[in-house]
């Protein structure tokens, strides 16, 4: 029996890791969640799973939590309790979907433990790779990507050499706006960003598909996870999303992963590798995909694909400050606040702005994210 501690249980990553324990109940059991604020659907998983400690991070929503469980579950409030619950200790394997730089504190307590990590949180590769890696090694602790792209790299690396790799090839669907000419770009609305064809996500994840932010901080996770140099890493438009990505090895053979687009595979083995389970939920049938098509990326129309690319060259805090002023654009376009075409403008204006400390120690890292955000929301409130 794996314990599983699960952060972001309410998130599309949380609740598809609850339905895969559901369906092992003698291999995995859940010692503890966390939410932001809804504690309506945490209450019911409380109820369902009998985690021993979860968190709330919004401290009225924890307190009122308290009210109803006293006695039965220990509830914890605030980032300070996601620090919390990881150091305690009470899990083998923890799954991170928290949304953004939240979930590095986290990770990097888990890594300390020397658990497994499940990671969902690519934002924590995007800020601190090079700090989470040497940590890695310092701890010995193996990082198991949930990405779906990662995911498939990973797979196809088993049993494998790194020194024969050749490059990895991340597939992507390209979002809702792979056809839409660059000139309406200014016309998209929240509404139409939101729309994905082939993922459903969160809200932040899924603006940055539209923007292809996602598939650049991608590109920094397998830069980070993978250890290559970023000629080696590619980019595919792949819209129908069933080759997760690819390996190609030195002597011209390509490895791919390939199955029906859904979470619930890269979850479930971060959960059970080396092992695969048998599960039937997943279903791929070839006769009614077709077509699997691919071309290459639109760096001219997704600006911010090609500013992660630039980004993995400056190194320091560059990636730092990205994250940031992409998470404080993301926020400002969903509240109405900026249009879709100003994600970018933003983030090429803090880049240019803000000073690359040229370190990746933890201080550098939190100091930068601060500045940035302060940078933007003043300017662009
Ligand atoms: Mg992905």
């Amino acid at each position: 029996m794996k314990k599983v501690l699960v952060l972001g249980s309410t998130g599309s990553i949380g609740l598809n890791t609850l339905e895969i324990i559901r369906k092992f109940p003698y291999d995995f059991e859940i010692t503890g969640l966390s939410v932001n604020q809804n504690i309506g659907i945490l209450a019911k998983q409380i109820e369902e799973f009998h985690p021993g400690t979860v968190v709330v991070c919004n401290k009225l929503k924890a307190a009122e939590l308290k009210c109803k469980f006293a006695g039965k579950c220990e509830i914890l409030a605030g980032d300070e309790g996601l620090i919390e619950i990881t150091q305690k200790g009470d899990y083998d394997i923890i799954v991170c979907a928290l949304v953004g730089f939240a979930g590095l504190a986290p990770t990097i307590e888990a890594i300390k433990l020397k658990k497994r990590i499940a990671l969902a949180n690519k934002e924590t590769l995007v800020i601190a790779g090079d700090y989470v890696n040497n940590l890695c090694v310092k701890y010995d602790t193996k990082i198991i990507p949930i990405d779906s792209e990662h995911s498939a790299i990973f797979q196809c690396l088993v049993g494998e050499y790194h020194r024969y790799i050749k490059k990895i090839i991340l597939t992507a669907s390209g979002g809702p706006f792979l056809n839409k000419d660059k000139s309406e770009f200014q016309k998209i609305t929240v509404t139409e960003a939101l729309d994905h064809p082939n993922w459903k996500m969160g809200n932040k994840i899924t603006i940055d598909s539209a923007t292809m932010m996602n598939k650049g901080f991608e590109v920094i996770e397998a830069f980070w996870l993978f250890n290559l140099p970023k000629e080696q890493i590619e980019v595919i438009i792949h819209p129908q999303s069933i080759i997760h990505s690819m390996v190609e090895f030195q002597d011209g053979c390509i490895k791919a992963q390939l199955s029906s687009p859904d979470m619930k595979l890269p979850i479930l083995y971060a959960l059970t590798y080396p092992e695969r389970y048998e599960y039937d939920i997943v279903k791929t049938d070839f006769n009614k995909i077709g077509n699997l098509t691919f071309f290459e990326p639109d760096f001219d129309k997704f600006t911010c694909l090609k500013i992660a690319y630039d980004v993995i060259g400056e190194g320091g805090t560059a990636p730092c400050i990205l994250n940031a002023a992409n998470e404080i654009s993301v926020a400002k376009f969903l509240s109405g606040k900026i249009k879709f075409t100003q994600i970018p403008e933003l983030i090429e204006d803090a880049l240019n702005s803000m000073t690359n400390y040229k370190k990746t120690d933890l201080e550098s890292i939190i100091e930068s994210d601060k500045r940035t955000r302060e940078y933007l929301s003043n300017k662009y409130s």
